[in-house]
């Protein structure tokens, strides 16, 4: 069970505050989108949830646990970031394998998940090659498996779309959509784009200097 629930957060840098007492309750399986203009706060709630920035006040759980000063290795998520960015010097494989390494799981249990996760995003036959051997929708998918192949329960991912042309942009929502579907797990996705909001989500919790302002399924945000 991977609900994640913000619990009267609150973020200050310095005396500025960016996050202004949040309470979101994210469901087990759902698609939540952070929607809102730059600035506003999505990132620091994702690096919350993530571990890379502590609330300066309320709790975050993810399950039934306070995650608050918990290492962000020790806390079951991944995370997609807007760059992608792969290592450029390892094969595909290894670019996928490098979390569970990092991890100390066994070497047969790598292989296993990196070739199931590889056929899932039908890279299944482009393991051996290096990262510049790939086009950008194949790194995209690289850079999805290295982070689905640790089989967290909360995938965190900021922006993943932002850096890619139209028609990349259009193939990867569709990817990501279809492996919610296919690996069933929470997502927290951040986007300042509503289209991508209002088309991928399950909900959307719409954010504005720091608080929220609306929260709902696509079409109960339309009927306002
Ligand atoms: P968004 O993701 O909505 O663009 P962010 O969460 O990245 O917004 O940033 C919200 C505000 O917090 C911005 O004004 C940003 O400059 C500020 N901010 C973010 N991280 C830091 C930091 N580490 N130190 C100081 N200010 C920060
Ligand atoms: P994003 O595009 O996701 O909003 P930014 O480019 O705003 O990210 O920020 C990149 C990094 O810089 C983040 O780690 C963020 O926390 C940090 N950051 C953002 N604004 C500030 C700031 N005013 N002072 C210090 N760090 C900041």
């Amino acid at each position: 069970m991977a609900r994640v629930q913000f619990d009267h957060v609150y973020k200050r840098f310095n005396k500025t505050e960016v996050v202004h007492d949040i309470s979101l309750d994210i469901q087990d399986k759902e698609f939540l989108v952070l929607v809102g203009p730059s600035g506003c706060g999505k990132s620091t709630c994702l690096r919350m949830v993530a571990g890379l920035e502590e609330p300066t006040e309320g709790d975050i759980y993810i399950g039934d646990r306070i995650v608050n000063g918990v290492d962000p290795k020790d806390r079951d998520i991944a995370m997609v970031f807007q760059n992608y960015a792969l290592y450029p010097h390892m094969t595909v494989f290894d670019n996928m394998a490098f979390g569970l390494k990092l991890r100390h799981f066994p070497k047969a249990d790598i292989k296993k998940r990196v070739e199931d996760t590889a056929a899932t995003l039908g890279l299944e036959n482009l393991l051996k090659r290096k990262p510049k051997e790939l086009s950008g929708g194949q790194r995209q998918r690289v850079a999805l498996g290295r982070a689905i192949v640790r089989e967290a329960q909360v995938f965190l991912m900021d922006e993943p779309l932002s850096n890619l042309d139209a028609k990349l942009r259009v193939e990867t929502r569709a990817n990501i959509i279809k492996l919610h579907q296919n690996i069933q797990k929470t997502v927290i996705y951040v986007t300042h784009d509503q289209v991508e909001a209002m088309t991928m989500g399950d909900r959307i919790a719409v954010l504005n200097g720091g608080i929220i302002q609306q929260l709902g399924a696509p079409q109960e945000l339309y009927d306002h």
